[in-house]
């Protein structure tokens, strides 16, 4: 049975970053019939915020991304500090005293002798009395970890075989000094306890993922499958990092993005399969497939979730956007054919107004000065209110016969007296829906 999870802290709104990992996650899980944990890391208790817990929830349930359980790692203190003690029990943990300063110079030097800069064990050296002292000046120090020096080896969903020379990595700080957990405790304690099969998640973690194994398997447990996606950089190969910010899921929703033109786009980018608009979620389960992904970064353009929600919204059928419709204030007798008319000319549902405000208030006439006789002829051909659909078939023709004109030389100024535009939707169309020219006749 497959478990997994998307663990995020809630330091901060989620972002498209965020996103592929839980997407990731959230795929494995359905296309097996297994179960998706959302588990919120939330062991640092001054940067996480509940309204952060709850918009993550939000931002899944808009996308329909739901969760089968939610595990708390704040309510699970205990069973870090039960992990802990067997660590300590199996002498693979110890108390270390260095400031950050201190560590600082050290890796400096490190450096400068041409080393890497891997945590000396210093600690491992202090003697009872050494500890004691230490302890008394600068009150506890920090937990960590100590690794076993091997290959740390898997086989990773994305990556291939990856081989990590332990003695490369600093022993990883588990606690810190004033008791805080840190996550690479909890994560594995609660991968193992809650029999996690699958981690996927960025390539920032390759190295965390190294020490996690050593570390589940001090614990007498399993590690599970691990997956490692490229991070996702600008259009251009640029560091998306700062730009995060600006590319959280409510901006993109605010923007009018439409959840299944977002997942559509982020479970193939990266991937060797072509990005395709999926308009369900079963499709998208079923079409994935975490074999495809390579291990160079991915390229993302926001821009591309514009015309996938176009295309997205052009099939939609009217029950799928009533509200928004009747919102703007159409009758409900008209919100049928306005959306019909309306759906192929719009990129997002923001632009449902411009075309109602045009059907409802008029627009003030686009009038060519060499036009004006001719439309002037042409609206006294107007026929009488209300339009149907063939009234702009019989005006044209009426037109074409009194003045000669034909093609775009008789379309195009109609079209742009009527509506103000040179483009638009079809005007067989959104004749019938024109209320002030119907009304002022
Ligand atoms: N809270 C961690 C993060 O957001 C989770 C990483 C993981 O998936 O293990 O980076």
């Amino acid at each position: 049975m497959t478990t997994t999870r998307f663990a995020p802290s809630p330091t901060g709104y989620i972002h498209v970053g965020n996103l592929r990992t839980a997407l990731m996650n959230y795929l494995i899980a359905r296309k097996s019939g297994g179960t998706f944990i959302l588990r919120i890391d939330d062991t640092d208790p001054e940067r996480s915020k509940e309204e952060y817990v709850d918009a993550i929830k939000q931002d899944l349930t808009w996308l329909g991304l739901h969760w089968d359980r939610v595990e708390r790692q704040s309510d699970r203190l205990d069973r870090y500090a039960a992990a802990a003690d067997k660590l300590r029990e199996i002498g693979r943990f110890y108390e270390a005293f260095e400031t950050p300063t201190e560590l600082d110079l050290k890796r400096k030097k490190q450096l400068n002798m041409g080393k890497p800069p891997v945590y000396d064990r210093a600690a491992l050296a202090l003697s009872e009395t050494e500890r004691d002292a230490l302890r008394a000046e600068r009150g506890s120090g920090v937990r960590r970890f100590k690794l076993e020096h091997e290959r740390i080896e898997w086989t990773d969903g994305i990556l291939g075989d990856i081989s990590i020379d332990a003695a490369s990595v600093s022993d990883p700080v588990l606690i810190r000094g004033d008791g805080q957990v840190l996550y690479t405790l909890a994560s594995v304690v609660d991968d193992t306890e809650m029999g996690v099969t699958d981690v996927v998640r960025g390539s920032d973690h390759v190295t965390n993922t190294a020490t996690q194994i050593q570390i589940i398997k001090a614990l007498g447990g399993t590690p599970p499958r691990f997956a490692h996606h490229s991070l996702l950089t600008g259009p251009q190969g640029e560091a998306l990092s700062k730009r995060l910010g600006t590319l959280s899921l409510r901006d993109l929703r605010a923007q009018g993005v439409q959840p299944m033109a977002l997942l559509s786009l982020m479970a193939r980018l990266g991937s060797s399969d072509p990005v395709a608009l999926q308009t369900d979620m079963a499709a998208l389960i079923d079409g994935f497939d975490i074999t495809r992904f390579g291990a160079a970064p991915t390229k993302f353009d926001v821009q591309d979730l514009f015309p996938l929600t176009a295309h997205y919204l052009q099939a939609l059928p009217l029950d799928a956007v009533r509200d928004e419709v009747l919102a703007l204030g159409v009758p409900e007798d008209l919100a049928e054919p306005f959306w019909l008319m309306a759906r192929d000319n719009i990129t997002t549902l923001a632009d449902l107004a411009g075309w109602w405000q045009l059907c409802r208030d008029g627009a003030e006439p686009l009038i060519a000065d060499e036009d004006r006789d001719f439309i002037a002829q042409a609206m006294d051909l107007l026929p009488d209110a209300p339009f149907d659909g063939d009234s702009w078939s019989s005006w044209t023709a009426a037109v074409k016969e009194a003045t000669g004109r034909k093609g775009k030389g008789l379309f195009m100024p109609l079209r742009k007296a009527l509506t103000g535009q040179e483009r638009g939707p079809e005007m067989a169309a959104l004749m019938p829906l024109l209320q002030v020219v119907r009304a002022r006749r």
